[in-house]
Formats: C-alpha cells, sequence, structure tokens
C-alpha cells in the first residue's frame, strides 16, 4: 500500500497555481499574492516631522540653544515653503520638513511664546525626522508572490499605493457526501439514518484555505444518482470532493461512479490511520478526492491531502503545514504499518492524545487542536518522549 508521503506527492504532483485575477485591496485580505509587492516609490515619499515641534536648521544655533523668530507652520498635509536662515518653523507630526531644515525639537523641550523659540541646546542634525525612503527604497521588493495576505500586508500594500492587487482566483471545490442513511441536521428520518455531518465540516476547511466550497445535496448509494451528482460536482468545480462509499463494501460505489464517469485512478487506498479507503484520481485538469465517510477519517484526510491540493492551487508559498515537536504526557501504542494521525491536545510543549481515536468519533476532533503524527515502523511512544505534531492552526493558514 502507498505510504503517506508517496500519496502525497502524487496529490501534488503537476499542480499549477490557478488563474490571476486583480482585486481591490478591502477584497484582497487571505488572498494570495501572484505578483511581488513593489514600492513604486521611496517611503515615506518625502521628509516629514515624527512629533510635534520646531524644525529647524541645526547650524542655526549654537551648542547651548538660544533663541529664533518663529515663521512659518507645517502641519501634516500641507506644502511649506522654505525655512528662513536664522528661524525656527512651528511643525507638526506628520507635516513635511521645510526645505533648509534638517532638524526637528520637541515642543515639550522649547519655551515660546507667538513669534519667538527658545532652545536649550542645539538638536543633533536628523533629529525626529523621517527620511525620505527610510521604511522602503523605491523599487525595493516587499513581499513576494506565493504570500497569503494578512491584514498587516494590506495595510503595507495602501501605504505603496496600490489600490489593487494581483492574486490567484479561489479554487472551486465541490463536496458531495454519499449514503442512503444520511439526513440533513435538524431533519426527521427515517430510524437508521442519521446527521449529515462531514459536509458542513468539509466545505467550512475549503473556505477557511481558501477555496470556494460548493456544498452539494448529499446523494443515496444508488449508482445512477451518485453518478449525476457527480457530473453536477464536476460542471461547478475543478477539485470534487466526496464523502463515503469510497471502501471495499457491497455499497461503496464510489471509485466505479468515478471511473464510468472518465476518472483516471491515481491511488486508491494509502496507509494512514485514520482514512486507509482514501481515493485520488483525475479527469483533465480536474481532480478528484474520495474520502472515506466515517468523520474523522474524512476530515483528517481532507486536512492533511486536500488543504495542501488547495495551497498548491492557490499558489500559496509554504505548501504544508508546519510540524512543531512536543513531549507526550502519556504513551500510545499502535499496530506497526499504517502512519497514525492522532487527534490530541496540545498545550504549550505537551502534547496529550485523545481518548476516543475511533474514526466514527466526531467528539475527538471537535476537542483536538492538533495531531500527534506517529510513524507506520513504531509500535509504542513512550510517555514524555518528544513526537511530530500538526497544529490544527497551521493547516489552512
Ligand atoms: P462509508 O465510508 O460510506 O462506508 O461510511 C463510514 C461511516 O461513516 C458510516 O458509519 C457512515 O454512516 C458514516 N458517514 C458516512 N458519511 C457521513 C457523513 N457525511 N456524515 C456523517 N457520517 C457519515
Ligand atoms: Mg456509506
Amino acid at each position: 500500500m502507498l505510504d503517506f508521503d508517496a500519496a502525497l506527492a502524487l496529490v501534488l504532483d503537476g499542480v499549477t497555481p490557478a488563474a490571476l485575477e486583480r482585486v481591490p485591496l478591502v477584497h484582497a485580505a487571505g488572498r494570495v499574492l501572484a505578483e511581488p509587492l513593489v514600492a513604486r516609490r521611496p517611503l515615506p515619499e518625502f521628509d516629514y516631522s515624527a512629533m510635534d515641534g520646531y524644525a529647524v536648521a541645526s547650524a542655526d544655533l549654537p551648542a547651548s540653544g538660544g533663541v529664533l523668530p518663529v515663521r512659518g507652520v507645517s502641519a501634516a498635509g500641507s506644502q511649506p515653503g522654505r525655512l528662513e536662515p536664522g528661524t525656527a518653523a512651528r511643525i507638526f507630526t506628520g507635516g513635511p520638513v521645510p526645505e533648509g531644515a534638517d532638524a526637528v525639537v520637541l515642543q515639550e523641550d522649547v519655551t515660546s511664546d507667538a513669534q519667538h523659540a527658545r532652545f536649550t541646546e542645539r538638536p543633533a542634525a536628523g533629529s525626529h525626522i523621517r527620511k525620505r525612503g527610510d521604511d522602503l527604497a523605491a523599487g525595493e521588493r516587499t513581499l513576494g508572490a506565493g504570500v497569503r495576505l494578512n491584514p498587516f500586508q494590506l495595510g503595507l500594500a495602501a501605504s505603496l499605493d496600490y489600490a489593487e492587487l494581483v492574486v490567484t482566483k479561489r479554487p472551486n471545490v465541490a463536496v458531495l457526501c454519499t449514503g442512503d442513511e444520511l439526513r440533513a441536521p435538524g431533519s426527521s428520518g427515517a430510524p437508521g439514518s442519521i446527521p449529515e455531518s462531514n459536509g458542513v465540516a468539509l466545505a467550512a476547511l475549503v473556505h477557511a484555505a481558501g477555496g470556494v466550497p460548493h456544498l452539494c445535496a448529499p446523494t443515496s448509494d444508488a449508482a445512477d444518482a451518485t453518478r449525476r451528482a457527480l457530473e453536477n460536482a464536476l460542471r461547478l468545480a475543478e477539485v470534487v470532493v466526496t464523502c463515503g462509499g469510497v471502501s471495499v463494501g457491497d455499497r461503496d460505489i464510489v471509485k466505479g461512479c468515478f471511473e464510468a464517469l472518465g476518472v483516471t485512478t491515481v491511488f486508491h487506498k494509502v496507509a494512514i490511520k485514520p482514512g486507509k479507503p482514501l481515493y485520488f484520481g483525475k479527469l483533465g485538469h480536474q481532480r478528484l478526492l474520495g474520502l472515506p465517510g466515517n468523520p474523522a477519517s474524512a476530515q483528517v484526510t481532507f486536512s492533511l491531502f486536500g488543504l495542501p491540493l488547495l495551497r498548491a492551487l492557490l499558489g500559496i508559498r509554504e505548501r504544508l503545514p508546519l510540524r512543531t515537536s512536543a513531549r507526550l504526557t502519556r504513551a500510545i501504542q499502535q499496530k506497526p504499518g499504517r502512519r497514525t494521525f492522532c487527534r490530541a491536545m496540545l498545550e504549550a510543549d505537551r502534547v496529550t492524545p485523545l481518548d476516543n481515536q475511533a474514526s466514527g468519533a466526531t467528539t475527538a476532533m471537535a476537542w483536538a487542536n492538533a495531531l500527534i503524527v506517529v510513524s507506520e515502523h513504531a509500535s509504542r511512544c513512550e510517555a514524555g518522549s518528544p513526537v511530530e505534531v500538526i497544529p490544527f492552526a497551521e493547516l489552512y493558514k
């Protein structure tokens, strides 16, 4: 059976970023920058005062200070005239430094009336002045392509006078759950029916990762209904995620339906736990992930394979979730052969596996904030030993 790394490499193989689009800055949060952000002009563009005070030419004052007549004002947004030699100009935070001035003296350090200002010492040249280009020189590259834009980076783009940014298009992702037993949460159903609980979680993961989720109505286990639903999903999206029906039971008809529609199977089954029956196929540029229906299996496999696929389609530079190391608070025992992803609570540098690791358990996923990665070769990890951990927060960063 394929191991985790080989399967992930196959999912990411040949994926190129989606098409590009230009969006207004206010819509660019969470989008992925497709072109480097370059300073078109120096930042700041002109010398300005960092404080309220008086602009002077430092050479006009003796070392022990002195009195200068006050002429002119520079406030933020104004365009002051030249500083007359032997005078001081009133200046406020953000005000352009008048030509001829090379220092700003804080108003707290000056005694003044309307016409004169008394200085106690000669200021050092450059005091309290933010110089043109201090922060960035013109032409400097500030952010590279492949950055998922956070609010602070949007602020930087705005200060560089960008009104729009070129970003990658958000990939459309259809989510289709299959199973005769499924009913909408909150609806009444026949005995034996259960609320469909994976679709909403998967759609939210797609959204958080930067894709556009299309949550399709669940289908029964009938092959013709499943095929029709898949055709519809393939019209909507470049990535189709199904859930359920990919194991080896009589009702596991999803793989057959994919193949009937011309999908090429890339793999079926991976040596992981949970999620062994995972399916991956391709139809032209479209990619299909068949997740097992058990909630922990569906959610873990989508996190480990679907989210990296979305990152690659979005052109995000960091493809894989960052892993950290933590100390186990209690031992984990397993049958070797499959890489295990234990649902766990990470607190500082300590990590505790949750009690119910069954693939059908929805509680463990909801209470966990991390996955512990246990090697397929290990049969036991001792309490106190370091283990590899994937924090949930890293999954869709
Ligand atoms: P399957 O992968 O179709 O064999 O389903 C495995 C288990 O997961 C069964 O107990 C199903 O009832 C359950 N299951 C499948 N799909 C879902 C779903 N969308 N929501 C909740 N449970 C599901
Ligand atoms: Mg099923």
